[in-house]
């Protein structure tokens, strides 16, 4: 290395910036990361990605190599999803994109029977976002099935009827929606019942299992099937970059019959270029995440999937059992795999609840990072309270007993202090100077938000993070290597300021 290699500059300066991240292994950042806690897994992956870097994914027939990986990559989607060989499907980048494709396809096919009749997309409210930006980009009317603010699940008799409602208004459903399991509750929706009802009307049925596809297939506990054993189920999607702890960057989505799969594609001849034909989303198609996502499918096979999931599922029974003697907060319903809601026990006195965001800022200034997730008004008039959420991994088993004493020591301090008061000075204030190290307030803020508001404020907020002439670090992030109590806002690594 020479004093001016401008490469080793560059390096040493994306070292930095990661090292005011989160940690991403260790089982400390309860959300957005999957870790397996294999090291060999992270390996096979980097140099995977490493081989397909120059490749491009739009053209599986000039580059076959990718039209290998994405075949075995479906195969064992639909193999461990219980799909028949009436099953195919594509890897896509994200869970997101799975579910839009899965609205597009749905709804090309609608239109071509539909006559000019509205089309509707009907949804638990529980539903990921991705489904309301699928509605939102395709042009599909949204009806919003209220789940039980108990369990976080949908009853089916209530999905079945917002389907019947639409019919005799008139517009014709493209297609149903059900979670297997929704995140933010982690409640598996009623697949079978929800795709009887769906299966008599005509209607096709997504089950969205973009978290749960790749953990529920080896989950120890009894479940009703939730996959392409049940017959009305039309299309589901499973996300590869989650518990198939892969890179980020992979998903799958999965069709029962061929002509559902290829309404989602694209294909046009009419400009003066080559053939267009588009699978998914993209035009140029990174292979990277394909390329990772295979190399460790193959290295895990099924059993070293049933392995990692026998982890996750005992870390989850421990910090569930934990959470039974944590008086003032309980876990919302009965969820039936790795992700959990925790909040406020009612039944507690007032001097004795815990409120969940105060629960995220204690826990966080204890060493881990949970999820606020705020009320929810359903149109029923029915809420789903506020919460933490906490999604385990494997790694979770080894600082098991830290993280329930970090829930136990976080409630307790936080225990009968009432919640934080909504305060619209906070919206001017956060805009000008980024978060603050206490982040109850400012979900308590959010969560006050008419809902017509909060979109445009939030987008001003992320935007302003990526804009040249303001962006700021958040002070807020448990820096990587705090082992303990990540108080006050961390360092900005040097030379964050690219100019
Ligand atoms: C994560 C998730 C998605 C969206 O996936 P991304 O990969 O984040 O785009 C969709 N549905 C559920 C239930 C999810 O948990």
């Amino acid at each position: 290395m020479t004093d001016n290699d401008p490469a080793e500059d560059v390096l040493a300066t994306l070292r930095a910036l990661r090292a005011a991240d989160p940690p991403t292994h260790g089982g400390r950042v309860l959300s957005y990361v999957y870790d397996s806690g294999r090291a060999d897994l992270d390996r096979v992956a980097a140099e995977a990605a490493e081989l397909f870097l120059p490749v491009n994914g739009l053209d599986p027939t000039t580059f076959t190599s990718v039209g290998v990986l994405e075949r075995d990559l479906v195969a064992f989607g639909r193999s461990v999803l219980h799909g028949g060989s009436d099953v195919v499907g594509s890897v896509t980048s994200g869970g997101t994109e799975s579910c839009l494709l899965a609205v597009k396809s749905a709804r090309d096919r609608a239109r071509a029977t539909g006559g000019g009749a509205r089309l509707a997309l009907v949804l638990p409210t529980s539903a990921h976002p991705a489904f309301r930006k699928a509605a939102a980009y395709l042009g599909l009317d949204l009806v919003e099935v209220p789940v039980d603010p108990g369990t976080g699940a949908v009853h089916a008799p209530d999905l079945l009827a917002a389907l019947d409602d639409v019919a005799a208004a008139g517009g014709r459903v493209a297609l149903a929606v059900v979670s297997a399991p929704s995140y933010p509750s982690g409640a598996v929706d009623p697949v079978e019942d929800v795709a009887v009802g769906c299966a008599a009307r005509g209607v096709d049925l997504h089950v969205d299992a973009c978290v749960g596809g790749l953990v529920l297939p080896w989950w120890p506990h009894d479940l009703p099937p939730w996959d392409f054993r049940v017959p009305g189920v039309t299309s589901m999607s499973a996300d590869l970059h989650k518990y198939g702890f892969v890179p980020k960057g992979a998903s799958l989505v999965l069709y029962r019959g061929r002509d559902r799969h290829l309404a989602q594609y694209f294909a046009t001849s009419s400009w003066p270029g080559y053939p267009v034909v588009n699978p998914t989303a993209l035009g140029s198609r990174s292979a990277v995440g394909m390329a990772a996502a295979w190399a460790v499918v193959r290295t895990l096979g099924e059993d070293g999937y049933a392995d990692l999931v026998a982890r996750t599922a005992q870390a989850t029974d421990h910090v569930r059992s934990a959470l039974r003697d944590v008086p003032g907060l309980r876990v919302l319903g009965d969820p039936v795999g790795p992700l959990l809601a925790v909040v406020a026990d009612e039944e507690a006195g007032p001097d004795m609840r815990v409120d969940p965001f105060l629960l995220v800022d204690a826990v966080r200034a204890r060493g881990f990072l949970l999820q606020a997730q705020p009320a929810f008004p359903q149109p029923d008039g029915t809420v789903v309270p506020r919460s933490a959420h906490l999604t385990l991994t494997p790694v979770t088993l080894g600082v098991a007993e830290e993280l329930v004493a970090a829930l136990a020591a976080g409630a307790s301090a936080v225990r009968g202090r009432p919640t934080p008061q909504p305060d619209p000075t906070l919206v001017e204030r956060v805009a000008a100077e980024g978060l603050p190290a206490e982040l109850a307030p400012v979900m308590a803020t959010l969560e006050a938000l008419p809902r017509e508001h909060s979109p445009a404020l939030l987008a001003q907020l992320l935007a302003a993070v990526v804009d040249p002439d303001r962006g700021q670090p958040g002070p807020h992030a448990l820096a990587r290597g705090e082992e303990h109590g990540a108080h006050g806002p961390s360092a900005a690594p040097p030379g964050t300021t690219v100019r």
